[in-house]
């Protein structure tokens, strides 16, 4: 199928852009393309009118700031992923950047377009949910800033209004005496994930002082495991301490049966996942600490 038609609209400038979404009643931005391209094709996305992002280099880009690092929302997911200054200041976030489909995919998709999609199992919204990274978003009506922990509200829709757009993401950085690890499972290689956890360990006199958890794959949203992680801080943490932390997230979950795939299987994965990214945590965190 070809998609139905459209009005086509490229700024120059953020401003721009702002003004010719307010301007149309049923208006979508466009980024890398990669969801919204197929979503068009398919008439599953029927827009009036198409304001492409893609001149925007204003939105492209990874800064320093201070306690946080902004990623611009139009920066490419393989940009994030190569980024000298991601992989120091948020390894979790370039490890999870890496994943993402495949190396065609990674060149065009951005960060602003993955969030603003909200597939549940998307890698970005699942780092964003765990880190409680800061989303800034724009309209001629003003900015304002939605933590990630309540942007995703539901499968494929978010907190964003029809006119607004991510301007930028602010994640925090990683503590120094901290591991983190990401892991995820699919049936092939490029696939979304099935469920995947991102995990953080920062250890204080041989004790995780805090831990971070976050799942996707598990419920329409990724969610953060804050209250459960943190009962398991301040303790030793050895093989048992693992085990133990990854069977109670498989007691808090309660994912549901689906035409492919047993609510049971998900929670066995989620297990053995949670057990295996805690583990990387850890030995990264014990080497950095070394
Ligand atoms: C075969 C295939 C495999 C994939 N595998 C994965 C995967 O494993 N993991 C994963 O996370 N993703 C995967 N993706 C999706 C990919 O990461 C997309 O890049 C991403 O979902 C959307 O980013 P985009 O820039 O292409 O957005 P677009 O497709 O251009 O837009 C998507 C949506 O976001 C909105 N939007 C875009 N930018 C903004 C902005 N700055 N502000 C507000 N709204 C905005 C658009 O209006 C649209 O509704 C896959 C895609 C394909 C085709």
């Amino acid at each position: 199928m070809k998609p139905a038609a459209f009005s086509y609209h490229r700024p120059t400038s953020l401003d721009e852009a702002l003004t010719q979404l307010a301007q149309s009643d049923n208006a979508k931005v466009i980024a890398g393309g990669q969801s919204l391209g197929p979503m068009l094709n398919m008439r599953l996305a029927a827009p009036a009118a198409l304001v492409d992002l893609n001149d925007l280099t204003e939105l492209a880009y990874i800064r320093d700031a201070g306690d946080m690092l902004e990623i611009g929302g139009l920066t490419r997911h393989y940009q994030v992923e190569e980024s000298e200054l991601v992989r120091n200041c948020c390894p979790l976030l370039a490890q999870a950047a890496r994943t993402i489909g495949h190396y065609a995919i990674r060149q065009r998709g951005t960060l602003g377009g993955s969030l603003a999609h909200a597939d549940p199992a998307a890698q970005l919204a699942l780092i964003a949910v765990t880190l409680d990274a800061q989303i800034d978003i724009v309209s001629v009506r003003g900015q304002r800033t939605v933590p990630a922990r309540d942007f995703f509200v539901a499968v494929m829709a978010t907190a964003l209004e029809p006119d607004e757009v991510i301007r930028s993401v602010q994640f925090p950085k990683a503590a120094l005496q901290e591991g983190e690890a990401f892991r995820l499972f699919n049936r092939r290689h490029g696939d979304f994930a099935i469920v995947a956890v991102a995990a953080t360990v920062a250890l204080r006199e041989g004790r995780a002082a805090s831990l971070r958890l976050g799942l996707s794959g598990i419920g329409p949203v990724p969610v953060a495991y804050d209250a459960l992680a943190s009962q398991f801080a301040g303790r030793i943490p050895d093989r048992a301490w693992i085990d133990r932390l990854a069977r109670a997230v498989r007691d808090a979950i309660a994912p549901e049966d689906d035409a492919r795939i047993s609510a049971v299987y998900r929670k066995e994965l989620t297990e053995t996942l949670v057990q295996r990214a805690v583990a990387r945590a850890l030995e990264r965190a014990q080497e950095r600490t070394a």
